[in-house]
């Protein structure tokens, strides 16, 4: 082995992968909040090109295909969860409108103003909010929207232990008018902006992690990097039901002027 430590980081991403490839959603989310969202858009016609960003295995992106017209195109960084996306669009007879690409936000295989919409969500926290709305607005049309869902805080003030999480986790967690101010500053209008329902959280995203932490741990037994995500994951969830009183996702919709 040439390069111990990132051998193990890549056994630790494997895993990460296989974990929430077994679930639909791999950040809080629904149906009713992707179509909420897409609710704001008015400028989409058949020949409209829209970019998923981020879109691990294509839960919200069906969704947005099944109440779009154009064509989709979904990006993320990990091959799993692309073929996954593809195989989910097939079954749903959507590939000829729908394609998964393997890609990183930070490198976008689209044309300078191709996009009619760019959808990210909770994903851009991993290139940070004011960089993707900055980066990702030269492939947008002008005129053309942009609808990113984003940790946020619901106060000006949080108890320490969960202000200390997020500095860790993402530091970039601002109000929500402040992330208003970014995208403004960015160059779009920010047209609508609202707090994610808490089912988003619960229902849709940490009730189906009951059974797939189970699968996944039965298989890993006295694995110490699976038992370890493990832990994280049901950490982060308690600290969610603690706090949620002060921070949750937050749907930002902008278009480009
Ligand atoms: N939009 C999906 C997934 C959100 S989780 C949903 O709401 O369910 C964040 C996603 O971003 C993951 O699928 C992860 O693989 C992807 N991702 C992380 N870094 C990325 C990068 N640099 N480029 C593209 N995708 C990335």
């Amino acid at each position: 082995m040439s390069n111990e430590s990132n051998s193990i980081h890549d056994f630790d991403i494997n895993l990460i992968c296989e974990y929430f490839s077994a679930i639909e959603r791999q950040g809080p989310g629904s149906p009713d909040v992707t179509k909420r969202a897409l609710s704001f858009v008015d400028n989409l016609n058949e020949s409209s090109h829209i970019a998923d960003i981020g879109c691990g295995t294509g839960g919200q992106t069906m969704v947005l295909a099944q109440h779009a017209p154009g064509q989709i195109t979904g990006i993320d960084l990990f091959p799993r969860f692309i073929d996954l996306f593809n195989q989910q669009a097939a079954g749903l007879k959507l590939q000829h409108r729908v394609k998964g690409m393997v890609g990183s936000m930070d490198n976008l295989p689209f044309q300078p103003e191709e996009l009619d919409l760019i959808w990210s969500e909770g994903a851009i926290y991993n290139i940070g909010f004011e960089r993707g709305l900055n980066e990702w607005k030269p492939f947008l049309k002008t005129g053309g929207y942009i609808a990113v869902s984003e940790a946020s805080w619901f106060t000006g003030e949080r108890p320490g232990e969960i202000e200390a999480f997020w500095k860790d986790a993402y530091a970039q967690i601002d109000t929500i008018p402040n992330k208003l101010h970014i995208m403004q500053q960015a160059g779009y209008v920010p047209v609508a902006c609202f707090v994610l329902p808490e089912n988003c959280w619960t229902e849709h995203f940490y009730v189906p992690q009951i059974k797939a932490r189970e699968i996944f741990l039965n298989k890993h037994t006295g694995v110490k990097a699976a038992e370890d995500f493990i832990a994280g994951e049901i950490h982060e969830e308690q600290l969610y039901h603690k706090y949620k009183a002060y921070y949750g996702y937050v749907f930002y919709i902008g278009k480009k002027i």
